[in-house]
């Protein structure tokens, strides 16, 4: 990785600092050599060491399929009412792509696009049919990568086939409409390429030539480049799928209300990682291979990258800050009206009832707030013994990586240090003391 950094460097490339971020804050994750909670039974005193986490949301497969599995329970459990769903995929054109890919604004903006012409769609039915005033809903996905990591910028939405009005007692009845026709989605796809040219020329993104000096810009590029050598395959015409001027919108999968597994696993699908950790191995040549999880139609399986590659698609797919890749829309927006007359009923759950634990029981370690390191370790399932059942609770919190290391010595646990080997190739001056995203070697912990 650093080798990767300074050959850019050399070339008077920085990607953002966000960027090198998240790839120096991935490095030490769960890893115990880096710092890490110590955690006891009440009951049983059995102990457990608990790693901390990056908490990464780009590409890191443990945070990132943690974060999958907690946000699609949180949707089928408190945000999505039974109906029928179905299941809307755009994607866009390589220009349109690469702009959105370096515009998080534009994303979330084209993203809303499609949002409001579905919505469009389904008001206008539900007043066919009598129903006006009845407000549709939808969960947004957003997606920055494809199967073989390259940078493919698309929006999954998981959408009902229904509106949902005002009813007695501030409850909310449910309106079922039909599948959508063909000729719908066709309308709907051609003012969504409108309005997205649009925004995109309003923002001035599409004149924009690529700047080669930027490094940013040069390895979205670079991974978007990967998908157009072929020529685009002839698609077999599908009743729910539609292409315009390289956009393509298909709506094909839909759920019967009562398919909350099904429903699950649509949130899963659209919140998914980028790639599972056992599906990367090294090959001899230094290469690093990608199990794809699915064999492309060509019958590919598998794609090997050099580190370069490799590195330039994760450095591709990282969202830059503050932009939010999950959205909810309509009904399900967090201060919509029908919002909690909508939440599914309640599972009967024993509460966590987890007691922070006490001051004077932590040995509070230095650089970072207590609450940030709890929430790095804290998963329920740690919290429960699995010797006794009891309550764990966390004894101490060891955060200085030659802390760690001592400690973990002194109580006989085996652990493989975090190494970042310095950078390899041609010397260059480098001023590692400027800040900037070359400083300092070592994993960067968020303040
Ligand atoms: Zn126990
Ligand atoms: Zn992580």
């Amino acid at each position: 990785m650093e080798s990767f950094l300074e050959e850019l460097a050399c070339e008077g490339r920085y990607l953002p600092r966000y960027v090198v971020e998240e790839l120096r804050r991935f490095l030490p994750c769960g890893l115990l050599s880096e710092g890490f909670a110590r955690v006891q039974c009440r009951t049983c005193g059995d102990e457990l060491l608990v790693a901390f986490s990056c908490k990464g949301r780009a590409f890191c497969p443990s945070c990132c399929a943690r974060r999958m599995s907690d946000t699609a329970a949180h949707l089928v459990d408190r945000v999505l009412p039974e109906a029928p769903y179905r299941q809307w995929v755009l994607s866009y054109p390589y220009p349109v792509k690469l702009a959105l890919a370096r515009d998080g604004k534009a994303a979330s903006q084209s993203c809303k696009i499609l949002v409001s012409e579905i919505f469009r769609l389904h008001r206008r039915r539900a007043k066919k049919a009598g129903h006006r005033g009845a407000q549709p809903g939808a969960v947004s996905f957003t997606q920055r990568f494809g199967s073989k990591l390259n940078g493919h910028l698309h929006h999954h939405l998981v959408v009902p086939d229904a509106v949902f009005e005002e009813g007695e007692e501030c409850g909310a009845r449910r309106v079922d409409l039909p599948p959508p026709t063909r000729d719908e989605l066709a309308r709907v796809l051609a003012r969504v390429v409108r309005r997205t040219m649009e925004m995109l020329r309003s923002r001035g993104l599409l004149e924009e030539e690529v700047d080669l000096d930027d490094a940013l810009s040069l390895v979205q590029a670079e991974a978007l480049q990967s998908t157009c050598g072929r020529a685009a395959r002839v698609r077999p015409l599908r009743r729910f799928a539609v292409d315009q001027d390289g956009f393509s919108l298909e709506a094909g999968t839909h759920l019967h209300p009562n398919d909350r597994p099904g429903l699950e696993h649509l949130c899963r699908y659209g919140l998914r990682p980028p790639f599972a950790q056992h599906r990367l191995t090294w090959l001899g040549d230094g290469r690093i291979n990608l199990e794809l999880r699915r064999p492309t139609p060509d019958g590919v399986q598998a794609v090997a990258f050099t580190p370069r590659q490799f590195l330039t698609r994760l450095s591709a797919i990282v969202p830059p800050p503050r932009v939010h890749l999950t959205g909810y829309h309509g009904v399900f927006a967090g201060r919509a009206r029908l919002r909690r007359a909508l939440r599914p009923p309640a599972k009967i759950e024993e509460a966590p009832g987890e007691d922070p634990p006490r001051q004077k029981d932590v040995q509070r370690e230095r650089r970072l707030p207590w609450a940030e390191l709890l929430e790095r370790v804290f998963h329920e399932d740690v919290m429960v013994c699995d010797k006794c059942g009891g309550r764990r609770r966390v004894i101490a919190i060891v955060a200085d990586p030659k802390q760690a290391r001592e400690t973990l010595a002194e109580l006989g646990v085996a652990f493989e240090p975090l190494v970042v080997r310095k950078a390899r190739g041609p010397p260059v001056q480098l001023d590692l003391t400027a800040p900037g995203p070359l400083d300092g070697l070592h994993p960067v912990y968020p303040d």
